[in-house]
């Protein structure tokens, strides 16, 4: 469950630590009590509070954030392009979060779990390329190039190529038949079509 443990990205404003969990609402099943007594999240009750909010750092039990907020790669990403975050939603949506990858002199994020689209900012240029195994493609082959104002005044076309990419991306995914969750191609073992992580967890599955 994505709500379970240290948010990846979340660095705490009060103290710059990245140790921070999530505030759960509602009832709480098992697993979600477990976790919320090994300090994985903090279980906030049923009771709607206006303000709640999102994250509490473990470091220094500062309280902030709203569940809309963008994380500390999603913020970085609207600097980078220079526009506000919003304007990045509208045109190509949340979850992004820093690749490690440096191609062509550009500072690359992805979106998707598993990651289904490539954004490259840099120079001026915003573009939208595919996620392929082993690494991200080289910007101009692969990607579309977009500029600041294309996002600011018609994010439909990022959109819309984002969305195209996601597709692609998306029909090469197959299901894990132990963990049952799909991946990417590129995550899987050999044997018996098992992924990756569940070869290496399982031993005696993979290989
Ligand atoms: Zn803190
Ligand atoms: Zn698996």
């Amino acid at each position: 469950m994505g709500e379970i443990g240290v948010v990846r990205g979340q660095v705490c404003p009060a103290c710059g630590v990245e140790d921070a969990v999530r505030f759960v609402p509602g009832m709480p099943d098992p697993e979600l009590v477990r976790a919320a007594e090994r300090g994985l999240v903090v279980l906030s009750g049923c009771v709607v509070v206006e303000g709640q909010a999102e994250f509490r750092c473990r470091a220094c039990a500062h309280e902030w954030g709203s569940p809309d907020d963008p994380t500390t790669d999603e913020q970085e990403l609207a600097d980078l392009v220079g526009v506000q975050y919003e304007d990045v939603v509208r045109a190509v949506g949340t979850g992004w979060r820093r690749a490690d990858e440096a191609h062509s002199g550009l500072t690359w994020f992805v979106s998707g779990r598993p990651a289904q689209v490539a954004l490259g900012v840099g120079g001026g240029m915003v573009v939208l390329g595919a996620v392929p195994a082993g690494g991200l493609l080289d910007a101009e082959d692969a990607g579309r190039v977009f500029s600041r104002d294309d996002l600011l005044c018609a994010p439909e076309w990022l959109a819309q190529a984002a969305d195209e990419i996601a597709r692609a991306r998306r029909r090469s995914f197959r299901w894990c038949p132990v963990c049952r969750e799909p991946h990417p191609p590129e995550e899987f073992a050999g044997y018996r079509g098992v992924c990756v992580d569940c070869a290496e967890r399982h031993h005696g599955l993979g290989r």
